[in-house]
């Protein structure tokens, strides 16, 4: 019932001068600190050293495997296969998510030209773009937030109509996120491109011929590169470049699911719901502060490897921001948010992430489960 009203109607943000008036000052000193400051919103320096470093990771990963080194050695193979996972991963969060944003350079052109980082990891631009875009209009909410969406293996909202096996998705979740890459990888792309034609609330999607030979050029190239190659032309047993294969994608999957999913899915944020006709009735940058959580900000090491995946909150309300300036924004943002009486929601590292994580999977296993549509921004109806 729920699903298919939420899906019947376009959901929109209504909201009303008290609540855009946070918005409209974070805005004015987000741009204050650019202009002041006499800086690009885009890449900079960090931004292209990290840009070069990925390629020369992959290059590094790619002909050492090739080199046939450690044809004799295929537990090294193996390892050196999920670094090269890990890589690939890095060059998702540092370069193609910045890309595919248009946050990487204030020209399309050159957005589109790395956002191809994508299909050049496994993945494909094109479907990403769509499907992170309804994540990203519409976080958390039931019915159009397509991370929230499992065909109900999992329960990430109250709204999923709750199944007995959920009882146990606290356990089987972390165990299903390994699989994830490998599952995205070999087949959610083509199920996507070629199967389903809804992406969250939208229907009947044709996706045009140029972006499903693009698909498969781009599938053609990551199988050629990471498993066809090394089988033709190393001396390493068959069954040690398979393993290799699917452990590219295991730890680096666990790794890539767990990072995003604990800034939406976790103790203390909210599952807001469109009224029935299709209003959320928040401001976006509201919404988003009681729907996203940060952590471990302060690691200039984790942030910088994370690509600012963990600086999530600030990401949201402007994606189009290159992630090397989320720190400095932040806190921005943070002050702001102090002074409105609202709540700037971050975990100091990890492990306090994961453990919320943890306790709303567990919540939710749970039928009549209850999570808030809405939180500190109530007092500004
Ligand atoms: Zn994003």
């Amino acid at each position: 019932m729920l699903k298919s009203m939420t899906s019947a109607k376009r959901v929109r943000f209504r909201s009303n001068p008290r609540k855009d008036q946070f918005n409209n000052v974070l805005r004015q000193r987000v741009d204050a600190y650019f202009k002041d400051n006499n800086i690009s919103p885009h890449a900079n320096t960090e931004m292209y050293i990290k840009t070069v470093l990925s390629a020369v990771m992959w290059i590094a990963c790619f002909s050492t495997v090739l080199s046939g080194i450690l044809d004799g050695s295929p537990w090294l193979l193996i390892g050196l296969y999920t670094v090269w996972g890990f890589v690939n991963v890095f060059i998702a969060f540092n370069i193609m998510h910045d890309a595919t944003h248009d946050a990487y350079s204030e020209n399309p052109k050159i957005n589109k030209i790395m956002g191809y980082s994508m299909d050049f990891i496994g993945g494909n631009q094109y479907l990403f773009r769509r499907m992170h875009g309804a994540h990203h209009g519409y976080v958390n909410i039931h019915g159009i937030d397509v991370t929230m969406e499992s065909h109900g293996m999992f329960r990430f909202t109250p709204a999923e109509p709750w199944k007995p096996f959920h009882k146990y998705q606290h356990i089987y979740t972390f165990i299903l996120y390994s699989l994830a890459m490998f599952h995205w990888v070999v087949a959610k792309d083509i199920k996507w491109m070629f199967g389903e034609t809804h992406i969250g609330n939208q229907k009947n999607i044709q996706h045009p011929l140029k972006e499903k030979i693009i698909l498969i050029i781009g599938k053609t190239w990551y199988f050629g590169t990471a498993l066809a190659l090394p089988l033709i032309l190393t001396g390493a047993p068959w069954w040690a470049v398979a393993v290799g294969f699917v452990s590219m994608h295991i730890l680096p999957g666990l790794y890539f699911a767990l990072i995003f999913q604990v800034t939406h899915v976790y103790e203390g944020t909210t599952y807001p719901l469109p009224d029935d006709r299709g209003d959320i009735h928040n401001n976006y940058a509201l919404h988003v502060l009681e729907t996203t959580a940060d952590f471990s900000r302060k690691s200039r090491f984790g942030s910088w490897l994370m690509g600012g995946i963990n600086i999530h909150v600030i990401h949201h309300i402007f994606p189009r921001i290159c992630h090397t300036h989320y720190p400095a924004l932040t806190d921005i943002l943070k002050e702001t948010a102090d002074e409105f009486g609202l709540e700037y929601q971050e975990n100091e590292r990890f492990i306090p992430a994961l453990k919320k994580h943890y306790g709303m999977l567990k919540h939710l296993s749970k039928k009549d489960a209850h999570v808030p549509t809405i939180g500190k921004s109530a007092m500004y109806a």
